[in-house]
């Protein structure tokens, strides 16, 4: 073994382990960036970087369940946008959600309710996508002033990141 071999070997799995929390970053990112075009309250975001877990608090849209669809679908269309691939545990409650969303649906409407639920989640990310690299990259950034694995952004911050975003 030579010499470097330990040293391209760290950097190997330092580089898988930053492309996991930015796909993490992107995943929460999209949900929050969604939520905040579609018109809710944006509480904060959060990502916890042992774990692998992340959270993105908003407000619910009564009455409109195309849009909390939209919401929870944001994340994973957020990584697809973005080319970031977070692992399947960072997706479990967004398809526990996205199933207790459709069931409210009459049979036949789910399927048109998913595809609309996409689409917006869909043109809604390409058109704010600036803001979710911003949001996602704040959250990165915080990693190495954050005294523990959580990583959070909340208040004026997060009001500041999330200023221009737009619904379309
Ligand atoms: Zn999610």
């Amino acid at each position: 073994m030579n010499p470097g071999d330990d040293e391209d070997e760290l950097d190997e799995t330092a580089d898988r382990c930053d492309a996991m929390d930015r796909a993490l970053a992107v995943h929460e990112a999209g949900h929050t960036v969604v939520a905040r075009a579609l018109g809710a309250d944006v509480l904060f975001v959060e990502i916890d970087l042992a774990t692998g877990n992340g959270k993105s608090r908003s407000s619910q849209f009564d009455g409109s369940p195309i849009k909390n669809l939209a919401v929870c679908v944001a994340g994973c269309r957020a990584e697809h946008l973005l080319d970031a691939h977070s692992s399947r545990r960072t997706k479990v409650d967004d398809r526990r959600l996205m199933r207790e969303i459709l069931l409210r649906f009459p049979d036949a409407e789910r399927r048109l309710a998913r595809a609309e639920g996409y689409r917006l989640a869909d043109a809604t990310l390409r058109a704010n996508a600036v803001y979710v690299r911003k949001v996602a990259d704040g959250l990165l950034a915080r990693r190495w002033i954050s005294d523990s694995a959580t990583v959070r952004i909340d208040g004026v911050e997060l009001a500041a990141l999330l200023a221009f975003v737009h619904s379309i």
